[in-house]
């Protein structure tokens, strides 16, 4: 939607993701494949475009040898086959020699030219019956991708060319994508497609970059270097406003600034009206967050998501070093609060290395979290050492995301014991064993909490996952954005459980999914039985006033009607009725 004036302003409304108001120099950013096939090259530009080419050329070579060393290394020669043949693709004569001439004869841009040439090839494999064939399709994509990648690092459009107040305006945005960009000088994301719950916007909530999605008319309207208005709240975009606009705008933004810092200071403790203490955690996606989050009142990390670290290496697993250095940082800043890390838990973030060996299908449903971790065990057992050596003080715990079943946590424990093992041996570590607990986010692991409860520290209910593959809605599927609604009864029923299983099994159950950070919800889980909640940081604040004002028993006997009821109509109408007229609390925007 959207209108015109006459100073040439356009006024955008999409929906706020992330709260916030800035001012920005717009950035398009087209998915690569979509951008790079409009693009054509000048004909004095071929051979500077064709150096560029065989320099991209070279550097994926590069990359992929060092991988296979690494594989060889860690994995075993065995399974460095699969390096050698995306090798062979990238030597492959005539494959190049196509390449070449689309540059030279059609002025074809080199991305251009390399997935024109390479989806010959892919549509050809993809073709054959046998899944053997199948796959050789996928190499191909993957060194396509390697090579693009290359090949646009190697365009002009450094980051250093980008302005210093960068609001990104693209249809979708993966991690990966995201990583490519200075978050510093990031001011805003505007989108065409991204759900509440996606790591990109979660990422951006807790560094307060304010997020418009649901933006369709984007290509027609916002050309880069336009200056954009965004308001995260009311999901507004201004392209290209006038003076007195921008200037009403700044007075809001400061207004909002002051209201976050004036709460800043609360440190005194979470405790309903009837005197149950609650204790709130931050979540952080960032090392640089967790100062943060003990400033606004936090009680340690609840829940830190290690999968922005991997995107520091855009190649390979990052290494065992760097990830120490994160890990000692957070374990500091926490001081003698606790801090929970997440291992890898990669989905769909478009993570070149990553996505290649998930296999690239259904990433949301496929090797990710402790599957792929106990697949590859090197890749684990080099986070848990990283984890391990940087617990000094003993306050970092582990945490393992998509468990499905008890086997994992044996098998993941069983590799943790063995890393412990190694270190002692090398003089790399001498405490006691690290707390270890498992993310409730699949169906399967509350039908089976009781079994779970038995082999770990803690529970932590990751409501985001936990709703979509409760009810099967992709979280970032707009399609079926209002079944993804945790007041389905469903997902209540599904979360009251786990709070009473916590309780009869003795084990402590956080919640840290985005449930937490809403006030309807984080009332609903004290009511539930939940006494650890983890959140954005910057929500803290907000969450901790609604719990002094809650009673904990009437909480609990509202929940008892919301478990009575049976439709997803009757759970909304309740609690509008029930938390708005009598709590005043905010029951607009109860879903995505
Ligand atoms: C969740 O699923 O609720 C969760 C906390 O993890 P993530 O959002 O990273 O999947
Ligand atoms: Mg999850």
């Amino acid at each position: 939607m959207s209108d015109f004036d006459r100073s040439n302003s356009v006024t955008m409304s999409g929906t706020g993701l992330c709260p916030g108001i800035s001012v920005g120099t717009a950035y398009r950013v087209e998915p690569r494949s979509a951008v790079l096939c409009q693009i054509r090259i000048a004909r004095q530009e071929v051979s500077s475009e064709l150096s560029r080419l065989r320099e991209a050329v070279e550097e994926s070579r590069r990359e992929l040898q060092q991988v296979k060393l690494k594989f060889e290394a860690e994995v075993g020669k065995e399974h460095a086959y699969i390096i050698d043949a995306h090798l062979l693709i990238l030597e492959d004569q005539q494959f190049l020699q196509e390449i070449e001439k689309r540059i030279c004869e059609e002025l074809q841009s080199p991305e251009r030219a390399v997935r024109e040439a390479a989806d010959k090839w892919v549509y050809f494999y993809r073709s054959l019956e046998d899944p053997f064939f199948q796959e050789r399709g996928s190499d191909v994509e993957e060194v396509v991708e390697r090579l693009v990648s290359n090949l646009v690092q190697l365009n002009p459009h450094s980051p250093h060319d980008l302005p210093e107040d960068l609001i990104l305006v693209a249809p979708e945005v993966s991690l990966f994508l995201l990583s490519e960009y200075p978050l510093d000088q990031l001011k805003g994301l505007v989108l065409k497609k991204g759900g509440e719950t996606s790591h990109v916007v979660i990422v951006a909530r807790s560094c307060q970059i304010p997020v418009v999605s649901g933006i369709e008319a984007m290509e027609e309207t916002i050309r880069t270097g336009d200056t954009l208005i965004l308001d995260g709240v009311s999901g507004t975009v201004v392209v290209r406003p006038s003076e007195s606009h921008i200037r009403s705008f700044q007075v809001q933004a400061r207004t909002e600034r002051k209201r976050v810092q004036e709460r800043v200071q609360d440190s005194s403790p979470c405790v309903t009206v009837d005197g149950r203490k609650i204790t709130l955690y931050a979540n952080a996606e960032i090392g640089s967050e967790v100062p943060e989050g003990m400033k606004l009142g936090a009680e340690g990390i609840g829940l830190f998501r290690s999968e922005y670290i991997y995107m520091l290496d855009k190649s390979q697993p990052v290494s065992e070093e760097r990830q120490l250095e994160i890990y000692k940082t957070v374990a500091r800043e926490v001081g003698d609060r606790p801090a929970i890390i997440r291992t890898l838990d990669l989905g769909d973030e478009g993570h070149p290395y990553f996505s290649r060996i998930a296999g690239g299908r259904e990433p949301s449903m496929g090797l990710r979290g402790i599957r792929l971790s106990l697949r590859y065990p090197e890749i684990y057992k080099s986070q848990v050492r990283a984890i391990l050596r940087a617990n000094h003080r003993g306050n970092l715990k582990i945490v393992f995301p998509m468990v499905s079943g008890v086997d994992e946590v044996i098998q993941g424990r069983q590799l943790i014991r063995e890393v412990q093992e190694e270190l002692k041996q090398k003089g790399l570590y001498d405490g006691d064993d690290i707390e270890v607990g498992v993310m409730v986010e699949l169906p399967a692991a509350v039908f089976l909490l009781k079994e779970i409860s038995a082999h770990v520290n803690f529970l932590a209910v990751g409501s985001n996952d936990l709703i979509q593959y409760t009810l099967a809605a992709g979280r970032n599927n707009e399609q079926v954005a209002y079944l993804f609604n945790p007041l389905h009864p469903a997902v209540l029923k599904s979360l009251f459980r786990v709070a009473e299983v916590a309780k009869e099994s003795q084990v402590i159950a956080l919640v840290c999914g985005e449930i937490a950070s809403h006030p309807v919800y984080a009332h609903l889980l004290v009511g539930m039985g939940f006494q650890y909640l983890s959140m954005n940081s910057f929500a803290i604040p907000d969450i901790k006033q609604v719990i002094r004002e809650t009673s904990y028993l009437e909480a609990r006997d509202t929940v008892d009607h919301l478990l009575s009821l049976v439709t997803l109509d009757e759970t909304e109408a309740y609690i509008k009725h029930h938390l708005k007229d009598r709590l005043g609390l905010p029951v607009d925007q109860l879903t995505n």
